[in-house]
């Protein structure tokens, strides 16, 4: 794991890692983006996402919005209709049952439509600081099978089983680990095992076919104080403070 959090440091982050920076953690902008996130390609949640927050960025103003122009806003992330539906519903509930604010526990957040655990996970782990959680989404699924880390068949059956297959320091981690790796090497086809840092501890369970070997893309490295803001610059910290 180490190793790992070493070598995503040049690499991009995943997209709801970057709203949460550009946000300070904030639990509405990490919520309503990781709802938008499911089965859909980072830069596509990211523009969504920019285009919905431009609009509304609270509760109480995206609730005001028509689940059509909700669907305009955040198309063509999948599922959008659905999508635009859930959000809508979501904020409804925000501003009725919690004032507006998002609730910080599982048991509330599940109980928000379309939130499951991996956005209710990730909600608790960026934006309330949790450090009981770990978010598993199809990335950190499909690597922990291939590690051997663990043996299970859905991203929930994962999640319970990292549970007792990690040290606890790492949970709050694994998917920011795991997501960027997987965006950048450990792909979902052809993982590019020759550039893998952590080749020697993989079972590479289910790999029959690896991609041609090819350093992962780098961006060019700057101090935290140029990068980001004091949150972003607070999450690296602490992803450093892990290692
Ligand atoms: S060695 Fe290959 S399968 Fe294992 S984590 Fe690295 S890229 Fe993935």
């Amino acid at each position: 794991m180490r190793a790992l959090a070493r070598a995503i440091d040049n690499l991009d982050l995943p997209a709801v890692e970057k709203i949460a920076e550009e946000s300070h953690e904030d639990p509405f902008e990490v919520l309503i983006s990781t709802m938008l996130s499911a089965q859909t390609r980072d830069p596509v949640t990211a523009a969504a996402s920019a285009r919905l927050f431009r609009v509304a960025r609270t509760p109480q103003t995206l609730a005001k919005l028509t689940a059509r122009q909700i669907q305009r806003l955040i198309y063509p992330v999948s599922f959008y209709r659905h999508k635009a539906k859930h959000v809508r519903e979501t904020c409804r509930i925000l501003v009725d049952r919690y004032g507006g604010r998002v609730p910080g526990t599982m048991e509330e957040l599940l109980a928000l439509p379309g939130v499951g655990r991996k956005t209710a996970n990730l909600v608790l782990i960026l934006s309330f600081k949790s450090l009981k959680n770990i978010c598993v989404d199809t990335h950190v699924h499909r690597i922990s099978n291939r590690l051997g880390w663990v043996t299970t068949r859905t991203p929930d059956e994962t999640e319970q089983a990292l549970y007792k297959a990690t040290h606890p320091r790492w949970w709050p981690y694994i998917n920011l680990y795991l997501v960027t790796w997987g965006q950048n090497v450990c792909r979902p086809v052809y993982p590019l095992c020759g550039d893998c840092v952590i080749y020697d501890e993989c079972a590479r369970v289910g790999v029959t076919r690896e991609g041609a070997t090819t350093a992962p893309s780098p961006r060019p490295s700057a101090p935290d104080s140029a990068r980001g803001t004091r949150a972003g610059t607070r999450r690296r910290s602490a992803r450093r403070a892990a290692v």
